[in-house]
Parts: structure tokens; sequence; C-alpha cells
């Protein structure tokens, strides 16, 4: 493998694939190593991707054939007790029609496959069952290529873009990134539930290309900060519920026992009853937020998608995140190699880009959000209940005036919470997202 390209990638995910197509449309020589047996094999997520950014990358990806599971038209969201829950959704035809793909479902084994593929149409050369394991660096301290696992396995590079995902070890080792501490990692345990088509449109109420996503919060994680999905693919349903590591640690909970007693709770049994599971699943979450991101460009390299921690974790947006920092990466290398000049100062545009575009805006939105809830337990299990409690009062016609009953819920809360605790919640829960 002792060869030489103009840019190596590191990982052929979103991140990677995406900087891919752009290099090579403008002819430059790219190699993108994956450790996986293919694109897509060793990747998981909940399974929403954004129409928007990958039509940055490929305006025609419809037509390209990119595996839509449901083309999403309603978004619900559940605050959920141990066997109860709350539930708010907003379906909108407009995602039906004009805005259809605004949002959609996939398989990532499929369709980081199929991306793949793509990239390597427009003249990117893909090597898979291969690990980048160490970077070439020269004697002033530039990457100048790759070592993979390979026999005679460096390959020499002008640039190398890492994007191979959360748990880089590589990004750590070489000191471009801080070891990752568990506090900033969520680990997620996905089920997919195979399903006749027909049974999920009726339990949806959809039609036949569209579906629904579920965002779930409460007590489903054991009081660990840490959230749930549940959506719609053509044929299934992927049910993940995933929380933080470093309370994984400390409480010794299992997250294979969570998944089982969440997939038993009364809002979600119903929707997958009968099903068949086909495919399950383990993988980290990059959320650390804002403050977590490394510096993004060195000399002769540059860092993208997860593995510059970059997840939205309000918003569940990752996969988006990783085709616009591919983009913007790809375009800085571009204009560095035009410049024949690929020093840490060159290839910085990358990172004045992202400050520039919505990738950092959102990040630093909301720099407060993850250590919110990392440090309000109350929001996963006190508050749920809480929230149990008066909407089963408000909701139980037994003759006891409404005042009365809106004293019962404010001693539960005042016992449970108290309120001025809940007020501070609210105040800090606001100010870390506005
Ligand atoms: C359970 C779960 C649910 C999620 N749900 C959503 C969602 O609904 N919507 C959304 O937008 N995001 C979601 N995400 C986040 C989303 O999956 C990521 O943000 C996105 O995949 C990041 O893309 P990436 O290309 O940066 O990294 P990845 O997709 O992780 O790709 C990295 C690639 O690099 C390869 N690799 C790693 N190390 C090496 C190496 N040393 N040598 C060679 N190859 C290597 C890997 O095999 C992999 O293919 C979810 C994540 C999880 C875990």
């Amino acid at each position: 493998m002792n060869e030489s390209y103009d840019v190596v990638i590191v990982g052929a995910g979103p991140a990677g694939i995406s900087a891919a197509c752009i290099l090579a449309d403008a002819g430059i020589k790219t190699m993108v190593i994956e450790r996986g047996e293919y694109a897509g094999s060793k990747n998981t997520s909940g399974g929403v991707l954004y129409g928007y950014n990958l039509a940055q990358i490929l305006p025609d990806f419809v037509a390209r054939g990119c595996p839509i599971e449901r083309n999403i038209v309603e978004s619900r969201i559940w605050y959920l007790s141990k066997e109860a829950g709350l539930s708010i959704g907003y379906r909108d035809s407009i995602f039906a029609n004009e805005r259809k793909n605004n949002v959609f479902t996939v398989g990532r084994a499929k369709f980081d496959r199929w991306f793949a593929e793509q990239a390597k149409k427009k003249g990117a050369l893909i090597v898979a069952s291969t690990v980048v394991v160490d970077l070439l660096k020269d004697a002033s301290g530039k990457v100048t290529g790759v070592v993979t696992n390979r026999q005679d396995g460096e390959v020499q590079a002008k640039v190398v873009l890492l994007a191979d995902g959360v748990n880089s070890p590589l990004a750590a080792k070489t000191g471009f990134r801080p070891e990752l501490k568990p506090e900033h990692v969520a680990l997620a345990v996905k089920e997919t539930i195979e399903l006749p088509s027909e049974v999920i449109e009726q339990r949806f109420g959809v039609s036949a290309a569209d579906g629904v996503t579920t965002e779930v919060l409460g007590e489903v994680t054991g009081g660990m900060d840490g959230v749930s999905i549940i959506y719609t693919n053509k044929n299934s349903i992927s049910i993940s519920v995933g929380a933080n590591l470093a309370q994984f640690a400390k409480t010794k909970m299992k997250p294979y026992e969570m998944l089982e007693a969440y997939k038993l709770h009364p809002m979600v049994a119903p929707l997958i009853a009968g099903g068949k599971p086909i495919e399950y699943t383990a993988h980290w979450l990059a959320e650390g937020g804002f403050y977590t991101i490394p510096q993004l460009a060195g000399n002769g390299y540059l860092i993208a998608g997860d593995s510059a921690m970059l997840f939205n974790a309000l918003h569940r947006e990752g996969s988006n995140l990783a085709m616009a920092s591919g983009k913007m990466a790809a375009e800085a290398i571009i204009a560095a190699l035009k410049k024949n000049d690929v020093s840490k100062q060159s290839l910085s545009s990358y990172s004045k880009a992202m400050s520039e575009s919505f990738v950092l805006k959102d990040m630093n939105k909301y720099r407060g959000f993850p250590g919110f809830l990392y440090n309000t337990h109350q929001l996963f299990d006190e508050l749920p209940h809480v929230a149990q409690f008066a909407a089963r009062e408000m909701l139980t016609v037994d003759g006891v005036t409404k005042k009365h009953k809106q004293k019962l819920i404010m001693d539960e809360v005042k016992k449970k919470i108290g309120l001025l605790n809940l007020a501070k919640i609210a105040w800090r829960g606001w100010r870390s997202v506005k």
C-alpha cells in the first residue's frame, strides 16, 4: 500500500464520504480508508438524515437511488414516567409535499454503502477492511500520511482528514483531540424490529412512503442523563435507548436491560407488538457539546464529524453536522492545495467557515445544554413522576374539585422537588438553550 495521494480520509461515514465527493468532483486524488468490511458495516444511528445537507453534496440524491426508508411527516416528543406518558406531536402535510425529504429515515448499513458508491463513481478510491493505526509526521510534526494495518501499509498524503467517528483513538493518541471523558459520551443500544409495512402504517397513521419519529425523555433511563428514540422504517421500527457513559459506570445499569424494560412500557409495547428483532447494535454518541470540540485544523490535517465532537443533542442532529463539516473541510483542502500550502494557517479557512456556519453557531448556542442534562437528574426521575401525578389527577373525574386537585399537585411538587428547585431547573434549562 506504499502509495501517495493528495488527500487521505480516515472513515467512510457521512463526514468522510461527503468530503470525498467534493474532492473527487474537483479532480483531487482521494483515498478513503474504512475499517469496516464495507462503508456502513460498523455504523449505527437512530436513523434520520437531513435532505438539505445531503443535497449540498448530491443534489440529485433521490434520482441516484438513495435508500430512503420513510419520509418523516410527524415528529413526536414523549415524556414518560415508569407506567405512563405525556405526548406532543407535530404533523404537517408540507413535509409530505413541498418539503419532502426534509428529514427521512435510513438504515446506516445501506445508506453509507450507497453514499460511498456515489463517491467512487465520482472518482474517489474507497479502501475497506483497513484500519488506520497511526499518522505519519515529518520532523516538524506536520502530518504527511497514515499508517494502516496492512502490510507495507503506509500511505503518503498532502492532507489527512480525520472522519473516523466519536471513538477516535487516532485523534486522541496523536494529541489532536483531548482524551474523551466518560461524561462526554453516551452509550446507546439500538434494536431494529421487523414488522409488515401495513402494520407500521396503521399503528402510526401514515401512508406507505411516510413515517414518524418519536424522541423520548423521562424515567426510561433509570434517572441517568439519556434519551430514547422510536423511528419508523419501511418494514421495521428502530428503537434505541442511551445514557451518559459516566452515569452508566456509576449506576452499574446494563444498557440492554434498560432497553428490554423500555420495550415493555405501555406507550411502547403496542407499537412493536408481534415484531421480530432483526438487528442489535451498540454505539457511542458524542455528547460533550461545544466545549469538547477540538482544534479543527493543523499542519497537514483536519478533523470533521463526530471525531470533532459535532453533535447537537437537543435536535438529534449529527449526520448533517458530519456532512456539512466534511464539505467545508473538502473546500478548505481544495483552496489549500491550489495555493500549494497545507499549513495549519492555510487549512484554518475550514475553522473559519465552520465558525460562520450553522454548525458551530448551533453548537455554541446550546453549549450549556449537555451540562444542564448531566447535572439535572430530576428530569429523569422526579419530574416525570410529578407530570404523571398531575395528569392523572386532572384527568380522573371523581367529584373532587379542580381547586383541590391543584392543591394536591402543588403538594406533590413540593414533596418531590420543591417549588424553588423547580423554578431553578426551569431557569437553568432556559439559559442552557437561549
Ligand atoms: C444510537 C444512535 C442514534 C443516532 N441517531 C441519529 C439521528 O437520528 N440523526 C442524526 O443526524 N444523527 C444521529 N446519530 C449520530 C450520527 O450517527 C453521527 O453523528 C454520524 O454518524 C457522524 O458521522 P461521521 O462520519 O462523523 O462518523 P461515523 O458515522 O461514526 O463514521 C466514522 C467511520 O470511520 C470508520 N473508522 C473509525 N476508525 C477508523 C480507523 N482507525 N480506520 C479506518 N476507519 C475507521 C468507522 O468504521 C466509520 O465508518 C446517532 C448516533 C447513535 C449512536
